[in-house]
């Protein structure tokens, strides 16, 4: 006893050395379109190290029973830094009226909300004020619980657009903002704009080629940038290692911002087949954020009249944009916006793919090996495969046969931890 006590002493990690044993009656690995029965995960410390393997002998076993187990979901386009109420007008003089760091305290409430929600990797697009640092570094750190972020910081775009302010008088002692928060105009500015951001921790630039929703100067559908400024900052991003996520409801701006050579165009409400045909062919993911247009466009009595009118048509269009990118065979990856719509409420994405003709093994990989390959993680995370952290969720019943299963997410392990257990 105390030899074992004193080897304890010496050696603590003998104490975490136990493998963990995962069991359930179902597995979808990520990348397959069918179940495997029976599944077998052991875990030891943050990785995954058999997949259907024999039980280690001294493992702890978690048995979960009838449910399936899939790799923690992967939400490529969400802002954890902030979240819409049912009031517009409220929420703007709350926003405003907040410090940075009331702000940073809130977006941990929304990250926990997301990791329970299944969610184990997100790629946050547009925050201010650095609080998707804060926030991305404190998960990092384990100070908060949270799913593994990529952030943006500022989303970049020009004067006037959706990247920047709303148009209160200067009169009132708003100053115009610049290339370090994220607006510019020209090339030389743009280039600025995107250093700014990789410069204070961006690991992915966020653009804003159309206009958007959710702002009051700007038609939703124009382009915003020049054709050079958009070559710019894609040029810019790829040369300092980052990918770049395209904001684009319109068809013109969606082309250029093919052109340019973007990686993700996110939204993209009115593009046309023959854009989308370019994005199969280019390899430029989608990422359709079909429950933003749900929860602002069936909602947009609450906005002002000029959003309200644009977040109706931008519903309108895009379910025969999204049932054109199946049938194209443009990559999606799955992303909600979440913000727009209340954090942990993510996995409703799914049913609304599905809704719209994608399968739901199909659906499943958009939010795991596809999400994985978009954002540059693949090496770590989107499937169960030995070798891959140990991120895993589980789901009551087979999703493959009831996709709303997945909004019941009630097993949560993130790199080993278990975050959630609700069984
Ligand atoms: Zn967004």
């Amino acid at each position: 006893m105390k030899k074992l006590l004193f080897a304890l002493l010496l050696f603590p990690s003998a104490l975490l050395a136990q493998p963990t044993v995962i069991k359930a009656a179902r597995l979808f690995d990520g990348t397959s379109d069918t179940i495997v029965r029976n599944a077998v995960i052991v875990v030891d410390g943050k990785r995954i190290v058999s997949v259907g393997g024999t039980i280690p002998a001294d493992s702890r076993v978690i048995d979960l029973g009838d449910v399936t187990l899939l790799p923690g979901f992967i939400d490529s386009h969400v802002h954890l830094t902030a979240q819409a109420g049912d009031n517009w007008y409220l929420d703007y003089f709350q926003e405003l009226m907040r410090q940075p760091a009331e702000q940073a305290l809130l977006a941990t409430i929304y990250a926990r909300k997301t990791i329970e929600a299944g969610f184990t990797t997100v790629r946050n697009v547009g925050a201010t004020d650095y609080v998707d640092v804060g926030l991305r570094n404190a998960i990092n750190n384990g100070w908060v619980v949270g799913p593994r972020m990529l952030v943006s910081l500022y989303a970049i775009g020009a004067t006037g657009g959706h990247g920047d302010g709303d148009p209160i008088p200067p009169a009132r002692g708003y100053q115009q903002q610049g290339p370090m928060q994220g607006v510019c105009n020209g090339v030389g500015e743009c280039r600025a704009a995107v250093r700014y951001q990789i410069k204070y921790g961006a690991d992915v630039i966020k653009f804003m080629p159309s206009g958007g929703v959710l702002s009051l100067s700007d038609p939703v559908d124009a382009p915003e940038l020049s054709q050079e400024e958009m070559n710019a900052i894609v040029e810019e991003a790829h040369h300092w290692g980052r990918k770049v996520a395209a904001h684009c409801h319109g068809d013109a701006a969606a082309r250029m911002a093919v052109q340019a050579g973007v990686d993700s165009i996110e939204h993209g409400s009115f593009m046309k087949p023959e854009t989308l045909a370019m994005m199969r062919d280019k390899g430029v993911y989608l990422v359709p954020t079909l429950l933003a247009g749900e929860w602002t466009g069936g909602r947009a009595d609450k906005f002002p009249p000029p959003i309200a009118m644009k977040a109706r048509a931008a519903l309108a269009a895009r379910s025969e944009m999204f049932r054109n990118a199946i049938k194209a065979g443009v990559k999606i990856a799955f992303g909600t916006d979440s913000a727009v719509s209340p954090h942990g409420m993510n996995p409703q994405e799914f049913a609304l793919m599905t809704g719209l003709g994608m399968s739901p093994a199909a659906a499943l990989r958009s939010a795991t090996s596809v999400a994985a390959t978009l954002l540059g993680v693949d090496d770590r995370v989107g499937t169960i495969a030995t070798g891959k952290l140990a991120d895993i969720v589980a789901v009551p019943g087979n999703p493959l046969d009831d996709i709303h299963q997945t909004e019941h997410v009630f097993f949560v392990m993130k790199e080993g931890t278990v975050v959630k257990n609700a069984k």
